[in-house]
């Protein structure tokens, strides 16, 4: 079968290799977390249908890395445009494959994934930096696409996160091959087809659908893939950078995370439990999430209660409803593993607030995979549940004393990807995130994300910093020329 229909919307379950639709002999099934139902058969692809892909995206550079940049800024523009007229099939299909909540894909995710093509597209068109002389001679900077790029990606957020990385890797002047995530894998497709209406040439973008080790591992270990941008765990990681040492190819790596919210006593509370609430968001499956909640004694008892009275409040259901405002995790293996996390926690002494099981009366009435809200405390900085990526709607909750202990305990970790610090004073703040380990710290604040400004991680949370012109330093090969003041034909005739 070539097609599945999806919440109404018809998606192409093939490859998209040069411009065409390619199947594979064999598929795998796509099950939605909702119900569990198999709602799609998608093309398994491994080698042959990556070195296809490959081929097709290197004879494709040479055209499009010549294409002028105002050109290219115009197609990424018309993508956008096809995301925006799209938007609610994007949206129904990404809720259906992946569980995560309508209403944001409609108000913040899809528009998202637009944006990433016209701010990269506009970007491209000011990166800039002045000439400079060295004795005479004019040095002159600039940013050359690299190449064929492999965007392997999660499924937590598939598109935004596929696109954010396609958008800039195209915008330079790369030529790309995508891998989808095999939990959430069908509006990667659907991207595909606005691509190609949009007028992008055959061969500029392509998707590989396939399991990580099948279609995802010889993707890495290609000697034709310029550069490597990989979103994913830190296992996975591991074997991509292998991969990728013995072609010397690039890595932009964007990990896993173990972030602190830091509560301090002089933070306004009410602010401070709604952060708290906000990392249940999308079940937890958020890199970002601050899930070790660390609060000042002083007020650790009044932030318990007040957390906890909010967070039983949270509405667990059907992510297709205006009203639920958490749904299910991705699969039931993935199920299986948070489930895991928390009985080992149980078992290791970990007391639990709140939640601790999965919705079993949910599950039962719709067949899908649904946890409940957890909060664990009594937890000592040893424990699995402190120290290790959950990726589930399972916080941890911890006190401290002095700043500086809190500070210790928020720096405690093998992660940096983001923390979160609330606290009254701004001297504490320009203190406390002066002294934070982590690609992004919000004060006061979450989730506030500017395509402009860096991002990534520091220890395991990742290699590299994407974002705004940082983007370009990664997709493109940076040149400097130097002209020598010497040398140059005086007489009309040489030119
Ligand atoms: P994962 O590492 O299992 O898979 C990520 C991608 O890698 C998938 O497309 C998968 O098919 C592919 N893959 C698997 N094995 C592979 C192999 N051997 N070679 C090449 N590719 C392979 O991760 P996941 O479970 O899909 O996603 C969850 C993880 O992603 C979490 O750790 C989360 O923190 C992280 N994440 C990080 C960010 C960030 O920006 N830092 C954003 C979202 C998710």
């Amino acid at each position: 079968m070539s097609t599945a229909v999806v919440a109404g919307v018809e998606v192409d379950t093939r490859h998209w290799i040069g411009g065409e639709r390619v199947a594979s002999a064999g598929s795998f099934e796509d099950v939605s977390p909702l119900n569990g139902e198999v709602i799609a058969e998608i093309s398994r692809g491994g080698q042959a249908e990556v070195d296809t892909a490959v081929a097709a995206a290197k004879a494709a550079f040479v055209g499009w890395s010549r294409t002028a940049p105002a050109e290219r800024a115009a197609i990424l523009h018309r993508i956008a445009d096809g995301v925006e007229a799209r938007l609610e099939d994007l949206a129904q299909v990404e809720t259906l494959d992946n569980g995560s909540l309508l209403r944001s894909h409609r108000r913040g995710v899809m528009p998202r994934v637009a944006m990433n093509f016209r701010f990269f597209a506009d970007h491209l068109l000011t990166l800039h930096h002045d000439d400079f002389d060295t004795r005479g001679h004019r040095n002159h900077v600039s940013w050359d696409p690299a190449g064929v790029t492999a965007i392997i990606t999660p499924w937590n957020a598939p598109l935004m996160l596929a696109t954010w990385r396609i958008a800039p890797a195209l915008a330079a002047g790369n030529t790309v091959v995508a891998k989808p995530p095999e939990w959430a894998p069908l509006t990667a497709s659907l991207l595909a087809d606005i691509a190609a209406e949009a007028g992008l040439p055959p061969g500029v973008f392509n998707v590989v659908q396939g399991l990580g080790v099948e279609a995802g591992a010889p993707l890495s270990a290609h000697t034709d893939v310029r550069r490597i941008s990989f979103t994913g765990s830190v296992p996975t990681a591991q074997k991509v950078g292998e991969a990728a040492a013995k072609n010397v190819t690039p890595v932009s790596f964007e990990l896993g995370g173990k972030s602190p919210l830091l509560v301090f006593a002089d933070a306004d509370l009410d602010l401070a439990v709604d952060l708290a609430v906000e990392q249940f968001d999308n079940s937890g499956q958020v890199c970002l999430a601050a899930v070790r909640i660390l609060v000042q004694d002083e007020i650790a008892d009044a932030f318990r209660e007040k957390f906890l009275a909010k967070a039983a409040t949270v509405v667990q259901g059907d992510s297709r409803e205006e009203s639920t405002g958490i749904g299910p995790l991705v699969s039931k293996t993935h199920f299986d593993r948070v489930d895991g996390f928390v009985q080992r926690a149980k078992a290791a002494g970990a007391n639990v607030l709140l939640g601790g099981e999965p919705n079993h009366e949910l599950n039962a009435a719709t067949g899908g995979f649904f946890y409940k809200p957890t909060v664990f405390a009594d937890v000592d900085p040893t424990m699995e549940i402190v120290c290790h990526e959950v990726f589930g709607p399972v916080l941890t909750l911890q006190t401290f004393g002095t700043e500086q202990e809190g500070v210790a305990m928020a720096n405690d970790t093998d992660y940096g990807l983001a923390a979160t610090l609330i606290t009254g004073s701004p001297e504490r703040a320009e203190r406390v995130s002066s002294q934070l380990s982590a690609g992004t710290v919000w004060i006061n604040c979450f989730f506030v994300r500017d395509l402009s400004a860096p991002f990534g991680g520091n220890g395991r949370s990742g290699i590299g910093r994407e974002g705004g012109t940082w983007s370009f330093d990664f997709y493109c090969d940076v040149k400097n020329s130097v002209f020598s003041p010497n040398g140059w034909a005086t007489t009309k005739e040489a030119n």
